[in-house]
């Protein structure tokens, strides 16, 4: 289901715009879709009152969580099964964020992601990501969206930027806190900077070698990772959020010190900040963690880098943050 299809639906029976918004204002804070404001707005026409039942089950049966999965650090991991019953992944992030899934698959196919080995097997629609939201705010407050769990948003490009919209308009979430991750697609830097509600942006560099990143990303667009820290350095000065970019570490392959260079080089100057996820091995990839990564597996969070200190993490546009 699109967001555009249910308003139309709602609006055939009958229910006005501010009718409309306070629904789905409501849906996405997991209440009721009659809680709000009434006294202050008119009463829901009596059409849109008697569906309401089966509205809910059917915005219910959009996302259901299948098992739950928490982690040490505070973070859940959430299998959710959609109605057709294909399964994604969520998870519920430590100070009240969210990851969510904008495909069943990816086509990107990165060869260290179990993800990207199967394909592409469907888009979410924006219904289906933002019912995501819903589980969790379930669960606990969503006070930030990450598009990084399956599949490449720049992919699923109409439904994302529905999904976006929505929680920035009627989600209450701040548009900084909402961030577009992918691998680079030179459609993501046409139409961000576009939007009304422009969210962060987070790029996959994983090296700072193009033909290194053309193995481990085959079939991502062939942007070579110096035009695209130019285009994300273009999108940072104009929202005023850093990019951050996302590195994931693998033994052997992207923890040289030639690496190490390579991101000085590329960053240095820039409106920038650097998460090293050091990978999860898994047994089917020949890929393995830094050993050094060992030492702190106790710990998921990412080691996040920027050569100032966090009070100079202010989002001012122009600032740089490597040196
Ligand atoms: S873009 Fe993300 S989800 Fe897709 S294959 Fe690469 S790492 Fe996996």
């Amino acid at each position: 289901m699109r967001i555009e299809t249910l308003r139309q639906r709602l609006a055939d029976l009958g229910a006005k715009p501010v009718h409309v918004q306070r629904m789905l204002r409501a849906w996405l804070h997991a209440l009721p879709l009659d809680a709000g404001p009434t006294r202050r707005g008119p009463a829901l026409p009596k059409a849109v009152a008697l569906a309401l039942p089966a509205l809910t089950a059917e915005l219910a049966g959009l996302a259901r969580v299948r098992s739950e999965h928490p982690g040490e650090d505070g973070s859940a991991r959430l299998l959710v099964e959609l109605a057709d019953g294909q399964t994604v992944e969520s998870v519920l992030l430590p100070r009240d964020g969210l990851c969510v899934s904008s495909q069943v698959g990816c086509a990107v196919g990165c060869t260290f992601c179990m993800t990207g080995r199967d394909g592409l097997l469907r888009q979410l629609t924006s219904a289906e990501i933002l019912a995501q939201v819903v589980l969790a705010r379930a669960r606990r407050p969503v006070k930030k969206v990450v598009f990084m769990g399956m599949g490449e948003p720049a992919h699923n490009m109409e439904a994302v930027l529905e999904t976006i919209q929505l929680l920035g308009d009627e989600g209450g979430i701040g548009h900084k806190n909402l961030v577009f991750s992918t691998v680079g697609d030179h459609r993501v830097f046409e139409r961000l900077p576009g939007l009304r509600v422009k969210p962060a942006l987070a790029l996959s560099l994983h090296t700072s070698r193009a033909s290194l990143r053309a193995e481990l990303l085959p079939k991502a667009p062939r942007i070579a990772p110096d035009e695209l820290v130019e285009l994300g350095e273009a999108y940072a000065r104009a929202t005023g959020y850093p990019i951050q970019y996302q590195w994931t570490l693998i033994e052997g392959v992207n923890d040289t010190p030639e690496e190490l260079d390579g991101i000085v080089r590329l960053l240095a100057g820039k409106y920038a900040i650097m998460n090293m996820i050091p990978y999860n091995s898994v047994p089917d990839l020949p890929y393995r963690r830094p050993d050094w990564a060992n030492e702190d597996a106790a710990t998921e969070a990412p080691l996040r880098f920027a050569p100032r200190p966090s009070s100079a993490l202010k989002e001012t546009p122009g600032r740089p943050k490597f040196p």
